[in-house]
């Protein structure tokens, strides 16, 4: 087993990987830039390393985190999501350090992250894909041939996309000819690469993903799926396991196509297969090689531990469980807290949390990296909590986060949790039916009042009534 760890990350991940560490007797080191002198992750790991005066070069060096994870005596970096999760050069480092990577090789990371190259082996590998262009586009005129035959409308993407940047739909070729340079240009800032492809825009689909685990010994399984259609603009706000909207069947395959699709690979480690799915048509859309934020969901329902046997894997054990020990059993949601504004197009809402109460109870689980007093820097994502909670059925895992979400208090930030609530109180999101239209599709759920929540309308009118009553 490994002994001791360095976590290549920041926020609710780095401490969720600490946690994962404590429990198993292993040590954490925890690494910060200066925005983080005062981050939890560095208070709760065993020790913590000053990584540099910019906020975000020193988790993004490799060579310098391969450096300080071999001088204080770490086998194993954990990279967490987001930074260098992806980076195949950083598991190269690693490797050529004696430092294990814990996830899946460099090849396979190369291979995964480049969507065009993924599509090409889950062809092979007979996963159905979304149709779309052979490869990376050379052009615009070849962009606009693509799309005529494959027909509007379509989704020009960037190959090594992420985080749902460099993602745009196209409904005619005028469309396709001014996102064009767009798309590029954001691919070539956010993500160090002009390359673009197209594949048919499903038209209101279902984002549903499958967990999978594989060991060094062949063995891969899945965790079942998430639902993750309640988006906006291409990133997840509200995940969903199991997914309320597929068929036992549907279940059944998608966990199928998820193995083939990482045995194709040869795929180690825990990983993350996402489909688009509309009716009963299924298609492949990309492999995420890493940890995901949703992957809580997953534990909740099946009682495994992901981050655990990421690092049993790494470790070189073989997976605990064969598929059939898998079983999943409820409900789970998870509400990704983010400090913007949604009165304000969901502009990032940065500064100090004067209040922080942390909401209990019968299947509740926060995790987070804030506390009463923290100041949230401005150069990171803007999620800066993640409520989960589960429940035997549906309805109550609906009514579970309700009271979760009004049991909860960030304050000093705006936050996404208000609009939660409302989605909750959805007709059409509590049948459980929806797509991932349904953000543009209801904008009156951003119509909600600021003011205080029913249960303290309700304390505060007893109050007066007492106060009237001369109690
Ligand atoms: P998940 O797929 O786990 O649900 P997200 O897509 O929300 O995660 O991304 C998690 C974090 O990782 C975000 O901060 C996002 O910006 C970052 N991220 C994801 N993919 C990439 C990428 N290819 N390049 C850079 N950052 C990425
Ligand atoms: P990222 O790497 O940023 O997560 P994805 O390829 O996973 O990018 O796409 C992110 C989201 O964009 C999906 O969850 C889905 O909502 C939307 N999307 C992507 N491709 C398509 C498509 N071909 N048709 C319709 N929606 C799509
Ligand atoms: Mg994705």
């Amino acid at each position: 087993m490994l002994k001791k760890i360095l976590i290549a990350n920041r926020g609710e991940i780095a401490v969720r990987i600490v946690r994962a560490c404590a429990e198993m007797n292993i040590r954490s080191v925890a690494v910060y830039t200066e925005a983080d002198r005062h981050a939890l992750h560095v208070k709760r790991a065993d020790e913590a390393h000053f990584v540099g005066e910019d906020p975000l070069a020193g988790y993004l060096d490799p060579r310098q985190l391969v450096n300080l994870a071999v001088q204080t005596g770490c086998d194993a970096i954990h990279p967490g999501y987001g930074f260098l999760s992806e980076n195949a050069d950083f598991a190269r480092i690693c490797e050529a350090r004696g430092i294990r990577f814990i996830g899946p090789c460099a090849e396979v990371i190369e291979k995964m992250g480049d969507k065009t190259a993924a599509r090409a082996s889950m062809i092979a590998a007979g996963v159905p894909v979304t149709p779309g262009s052979e490869g990376n586009l050379a052009d615009l005129d070849e962009a606009l041939q693509v799309a005529g035959e494959i027909g509007y409308p379509v989704m020009l993407k960037a190959t090594s996309g992420g985080g749902g940047r460099g993602i745009r739909r196209c409904d005619s070729p005028e469309e396709l000819r001014s996102q064009f340079p767009r798309v590029i240009s954001e691919a070539t800032k956010a993500f160090g690469s002009a390359d673009v492809f197209l594949e048919k825009c499903i038209v209101d689909p279902r984002h549903i993903e499958v967990q999978v685990l594989a060991d060094g010994q062949a063995n891969v399984i899945h965790l079942y799926e998430r639902d993750c259609s309640i988006q906006r603009r291409n990133q997840k706000l509200i995940e969903i396991a199991p997914s309320p909207q597929i068929t036992p069947e549907q279940r059944q395959y998608l966990g199928e196509l998820a193995v083939r699709a990482a045995k194709a690979v040869n795929y180690e480690n825990a990983g993350t297969v996402e489909f688009l799915v509309t009716g009963h048509e299924i298609y492949f859309m990309e492999m995420n090689t890493r940890v995901q934020v949703e992957h809580t969901i997953s534990e909740q329902i099946t009682g495994v531990d992901i981050v655990q046997e990421q690092i049993r894997i790494a470790s070189g054990l073989p997976l605990r469980y064969r598929q059939e020990d898998i079983s999943f059993r409820g409900y789970a949601l998870q509400f990704r807290i983010n400090a913007e504004d949604p009165k304000n197009n969901f502009l990032p809402s940065f500064g100090r949390i004067t209040r922080y109460y942390a909401p209990g109870g019968p299947g509740v689980r926060t995790d987070t990296a804030i506390y009463t007093g923290y100041t949230i820097p401005p150069y990171y994502d803007s999620m800066c909590l993640k409520l989960i909670v589960w429940a035997l059925t549906w309805e109550e895992a609906l009514n579970r986060g309700s009271r979760a979400l009004s049991d909860m208090r960030v304050q000093g930030v705006k936050t996404t949790a208000r609009y939660y609530q409302e989605i909750l109180q959805d007709v059409d999101f509590r049948s459980g039916e929806f797509t991932t239209s349904f953000v543009p599709d209801h904008p009156q759920l951003l119509d909600y009042s600021e003011k205080r929540n029913p249960n303290e309308l309700a304390l505060a009118i007893a109050a007066a009534l007492a106060a009237h009553a001369g109690v």
